[in-house]
């Protein structure tokens, strides 16, 4: 069945549902094809309760209902059935008949190699059965499964379990998105907690028979994760038991339904022999997210879903906040604003800008954005920054207190800090009503002993955001003098102003400013301040985060004279960063990032400010040419420096650790380089993990070595699907520009390129948009191949094609000859028949007019 007419929903138009709903029993007799699922739920009208009542419902075929035990014939159409309902408490059953083998969009219940799993966020819940299925209707449920599988799983605790029968029972209310139901053939890794007031809770890992090897590292996050919100925000956790199933098809990269959070199998799934660093650092954090949403999305969640950001933003501030704690704060925090910027950025500032808070859509799918979460994030810290610490965590206290167990807004959550605080944060709420990345320019002056720095804001105006006015941005800011001593510590400049200046008094000599440190406010920064500041900042800043944004500075200014006037590499930037990078005092996994060049798509947005017409071949030569500069100026600590971090004691994934492996293996890119593949090839072949294995295979691709390697890699790795991802993802990030098309294609006709997994499409087509000069290579193949693969995973699973658009959602930026191309692309995919709603509202508002 297809959708009708696509139809908008405003937030303005929020009205509560005319219904309490006083209990849910559910009974699922499970069949691949013919799953039935009985309904029995009690209804109680509010005041002024219509006579027809609405419920949700898609995909459904309808085989009984009834009110109050008598028989009832609703009206059904395809978004849901509406039936006259009496005016006083009343219990409505309903049986429906679901075909979940069928059901290859991965929403509601559906079968994943042979096992059963749900996912119900956002609108789910309505391909289970006929129901209100919003975020504002709460309630507790009771589920009873059948079926012939060893493990049947649901939310809450379990009642009562034999031989093909569970009962489960969640005694928190709950919204129907946060339902779950997995059953299968799986094993568990188990574990136990004991919560700050004495609770046990039973801790199970389910996987797959064989992937028991793989969930040690997880189990330990989820502990990890229990301490530090017992710790950091007095969240205990409340039920007797906490399970997470791992998952091969999944759309996103975990879910936090209550008790039961279902995992992509490569968010939870890790060995050292199959497992990077970086996923391993990834796990710890997803984990660590789902289970703070227990408190931040479950015990309260969002009135409705235009405040996704209630529960998200707030729930990656949180998992960024533990990892800081559990790793290197300067490090995650760079980490962190290199995503934003390779993310958020290009979405706020192109066709797909809406404010954090959206005030309509058409799909809420499409509303998962980078916006929603990261910028959602952001916010939060600038709000951390301006009250302070000891602020917030009042603040905070108080939302649980009051909240709990309701469904709120983003009104509600300002409310409690203008209540712990008494500021007035009318003004602040502009981050969640304007859409854009403010800029903000900074100059400075200096007056016989006075200092003075002035700030210009300035958001360009949008479709979503007309008029816009301006924020309040905490500038955190510090002073250098001339030798390098911090004379003036860090401090929060309050901006409100569209220009605003800040005075230092009783200053011996002018300063060097360090403004906005540790990236306070998501904005972009433009100086107008002395350009041989940043070079100092590069060598003496004592703020770490604006340590490397001097480096990262001086490597973009440099690049963009090598792209416009054919300029060489700047030596002040190859001094300075290797100044740093050989300062054995520094954190090796900070000195590794200082060796990253900015990213290309970064550099397409700094030349189209230029007014120049970014060339991404041109781009791609000069980030190049950067490498060998590197390499050739550091060439006399590279070879120290790779022998100086190896690890030599048993693998583990903690931060000291991963840091060294990183400075070792930035070392080995460079040095390959210039002294070829015999370092790689060594490190390839005596790796015992997998961070050293793939870093090795990288270098290799990357100076078109490596073809043995890629096969034997093949061969070792080709009974593990997660590695296999990184295999097929590999080839085409490390192809060179007029050959990525070509890769992706040979690829997609390996047999193990199984597109209806989520994962595995993302390994090639990800991969294809992922590489700036190979996705725009001049002959636009890539294009129109990227193309060809969205109108054929389109009918299968429309959440994955829709997010998979936004890889053309700058293209406004390029040539006519490349914007040309990606027009016909994208008129080719709109002219598809049947287009779902999610990629018909993305490719829509990407095409514009
Ligand atoms: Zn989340």
């Amino acid at each position: 069945m297809r959708d009708a007419a696509p139809t908008t929903i405003y937030l303005k138009d929020y009205t509560p549902f005319g219904f309490d709903v006083e209990k849910v029993e559910l009974t699922f007799d499970l069949h691949p094809t013919k799953t039935r699922v009985k309904s029995r739920i009690s209804f109680v009208p509010k005041p002024g309760a219509p006579s027809d009542m609405f419920l949700d419902g898609e995909n459904l075929t309808l085989v009984s209902a009834s009110i109050d035990g008598t028989p009832v014939h609703p009206e059904v159409s395809a978004e849901g059935l509406t039936c006259p309902v009496p005016d006083a408490p009343f219990l409505w059953e309903a049986e429906v008949e679901i075909d979940p083998e069928n059901n290859t969009a991965l929403e509601g219940l559906y079968m994943s190699n042979g096992m059963y799993c749900t996912q119900c966020e956002a609108q789910g819940f309505r391909k289970i059965t006929y129901y209100p299925d919003r975020p504002d209707v709460m309630s507790v449920f009771t589920v009873e499964i059948n079926g012939p599988h060893p493990v049947l799983l649901s939310n809450g605790n379990v009642v009562s379990t034999s031989q093909g029968h569970a009962v489960w029972h969640d005694p928190w209310p709950k919204p129907a998105y946060l339902f779950a139901l997995v059953a299968g053939d799986l094993v568990a890794h188990s574990d136990s907690f004991v919560t700050a007031s004495g609770r046990n809770v039973d801790l199970n890992l389910y996987v797959r028979p064989g992937d028991e090897g793989k969930c040690a590292f997880g189990m330990r996050a989820l502990k990890a994760s229990m301490t530090w919100d017992e710790e950091v925000y007095g969240r205990e956790y409340d039920l007797d038991l906490f399970n997470i199933v791992a998952v091969d098809d999944f759309n996103m990269g975990a879910m936090e339904n209550k008790g039961l959070n279902v995992f992509n199998s490569s968010a939870v799934l890790a060995s050292p022999e199959t497992s990077t660093d970086e996923n391993f650092l990834r796990i710890e954090a997803i984990i660590a997210h789902e289970y703070f949403h227990n408190w931040t999305g479950n015990r309260i969640t969002c009135r409705d879903w235009f405040q996704l950001c209630l529960k998200e933003g707030l729930t990656v501030y949180r998992d960024s906040q533990f990892t800081s704690d559990m790793r290197s704060a300067p490090v995650k925090r760079i980490t962190d604003v290199i995503d934003l910027r390779a993310r958020q950025f290009p979405e706020d500032q192109g066709p797909l800008a809406h404010p954090v808070r959206p005030e309509s859509f058409q799909e809420i799918n499409n509303f998962y954005t980078a916006t929603v979460y990261e910028k959602g994030a952001e916010v939060i810290g600038m709000l951390r920054c301006l009250v302070g610490a000891e602020a917030y965590g009042k603040a905070l206290d108080l939302y649980f207190g009051r909240h709990d167990g309701q469904a709120c807004t983003i009104e509600d959550w300002l409310k409690v800090f203008e209540d712990t605080t008494g500021r007035d944060l009318g003004q602040f709420k502009r981050w969640y009503s304007q859409a854009g990345t403010p800029r903000l320019t900074v100059k400075d002056a200096w007056y016989n002993g006075t200092y003075i720095l002035s700030f210009t804001q300035n958001l360009p105006a949008s479709e979503t955001t007309p008029d816009p006015q301006p924020q309040v941005i905490p500038i955190l800011t510090g002073l250098l003098s001339p030798s390098g001593q911090e004379v003036v510590p860090s401090q929060v400049l309050e901006m409100t102003q569209a220009t605003q200046s800040f005075t230092f008094e009783g200053l011996k000599e002018r300063p060097i400013p360090s403004v906005l440190r540790g990236f306070s406010a998501p904005v972009v920064l433009e100086s107008e301040l002395a350009a041989e500041h940043t070079a100092f900042l590069l060598a003496h800043d004592t703020d770490p985060f604006n340590r490397w944004e001097a480096g990262r500075s001086l490597a973009r200014a440099s690049l963009l004279k090598m792209i416009t006037d054919d300029a060489a590499p700047d030596p002040a930037y190859l001094d300075g960063i290797h100044a740093v990078v050989g300062d054995a005092t520094l954190d090796p996994a900070y000195r590794a990032l200082m060796l990253n060049l900015p990213g290309q798509s970064d550099l397409v947005k700094s030349l189209c400010d230029m007014g120049e017409t970014p060339d991404p071949q041109a781009i791609w030569d000069a980030c190049r040419a950067m490498s060998h500069a590197q390499a050739e100026r550091l060439q006399d600590i590279l070879p120290a420096l790779f022998d100086a971090h190896q690890v030599t004691e048993p693998y583990e994934p903690n931060a000291d650790q991963s840091g060294r492996r990183s400075l070792a293996n930035a070392a080995l890119r460079l040095v390959s380089l210039i002294d070829g593949p015999d370092r790689a090839r060594g490190q390839f072949t005596s790796a015992d993990n997998m961070t050293q294995q793939l870093s090795a295979l990288g270098v290799l691709l990357r100076i078109n070595e490596g073809t043995d390697e890629l096969e034997a890699f093949e061969q070792q790795w080709k009974h593990d699907r997660l590695v296999m991802d990184k295999w097929f993802g590999m080839q085409v990030i490390h192809a060179d520009p007029n050959e990525t098309a070509a890769t992706a294609t040979r690829l997609t006709e390996h047999p193990d390129f199984n597109w209806k997994n989520p994962n595995r499409f993302r390994a090639v087509m990800g991969s294809l948009a992922a590489h700036h000069a190979g996705f725009h290579f001049a002959d636009g193949q890539s294009y129109g191949l990227l193309a060809d693969w969205l109108i054929r995973l389109d009918p299968v699973n429309p959440q994955t094609t829709a997010r998979m658009c936004s890889a053309f959602q700058t293209w406004r930026r390029y040539d006519d000859a490349r914007q040309q191309k990606i027009a016909a692309a994208l008129d080719r995919i709109l002219a598809t028949p049947g287009l779902s709603r999610d990629t018909t509202e993305m490719l829509t508002r990407i095409r514009g007019s």
